[in-house]
């Protein structure tokens, strides 16, 4: 697909108040985890070698955390988030999300999951070029059979929620990049998941922006549900504001703090 033809955008970042960085607290009660890994590995063949990506994850997360993994390259952070996303299964060990066991689970269970239990942000920001602002929330929804109107009315309102109520008819060209990793935001929020999965979600965007998204996941990890967030980062402020943080290194978790009830 070619891109479409890019106008120089007037872009106005929204105006993002910027407070001191605090670290969200994981104190909330909880009843069992979101998810339990025991001795999870995944194993990959390039070729005729396989690659240990994850090397026997233990890992309970609670509801409602806000997680960061971090890592250097290649140390198994993205295969973990498609394990944790339901989008790939561990080669041997166990997964639990909410009490189902993931890796037994069949193709229509984990899609169901996927589509219902968790919303995913890159760091790309993945959104249609040809689609609204609106279009790209909206087109989020019509797997689970959303009216159209109702899936119009809640893109607004999630676009609202996210500080963009006044872009909803912008093409993502017309959006600064801050400004596009909103809507994917509000598009991860669509089917209201539990669990919203970032994959270096400030990677690609100026130090104002990125600290406009970091306090927008943290307001979405305290909002009237808990939703579980779980962020993959280099960097070190994004980090700094999980309550929790863990680090791979060589597909083992090495470094485990500020864990729910520790
Ligand atoms: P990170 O996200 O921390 O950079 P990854 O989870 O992407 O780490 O990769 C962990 C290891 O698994 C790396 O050695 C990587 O090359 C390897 N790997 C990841 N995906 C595949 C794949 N589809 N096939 C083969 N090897 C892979």
């Amino acid at each position: 697909m070619t891109e479409p033809e890019m106008t120089e955008p007037e872009i106005t970042e929204p105006t993002v108040e910027i407070t001191e960085p605090t670290a969200v607290s994981n104190d909330r009660p909880t009843d069992g985890a979101l998810y339990e890994l025991r001795a999870v590995a995944r194993r990959y063949q390039r070729g005729s070698t396989p690659v240990d990506a994850l090397r026997g994850i233990d890992l309970e997360i609670a509801d409602g955390e806000f997680l960061s993994i971090e890592g250097p390259s290649g140390s198994g952070k993205s295969t973990l988030l498609q394990l944790l996303g339901a989008l790939d299964v561990p080669t041997t060990g166990t997964l639990r999300f909410d009490g189902h066991e993931l890796t037994a689970a069949s193709d229509s269970t984990l899609t169901r999951i996927r589509s219902e239990e968790i919303g995913f942000v890159f760091q790309q920001f993945n959104l249609i070029p040809t689609l609204t602002a609106a279009e790209n929330v909206a087109i989020a929804m019509i797997p689970q059979h959303r009216p159209k109107p109702e899936r119009r009315q809640r893109a607004q309102e999630l676009l609202e929620r996210v500080g963009l109520g006044a872009r909803v008819e912008h093409l993502p060209s017309r959006l600064s990049g801050g400004e596009q990793q909103r809507v994917a935001i509000a598009r991860a929020l669509a089917n209201e998941p539990r669990v919203v999965i970032a994959d270096e979600p400030t990677g690609n965007l100026d130090s104002e922006s990125a600290e406009g998204i970091l306090n927008l996941l943290a307001e979405v990890r305290a909002g009237e549900r808990p939703v579980t967030v779980l962020v993959a980062t280099h960097d070190p402020d994004v980090a700094g504001r999980a309550g929790r943080r863990i680090r791979l290194r060589d597909g083992s978790v090495v470094e485990d703090t500020g864990k729910a009830g520790d």
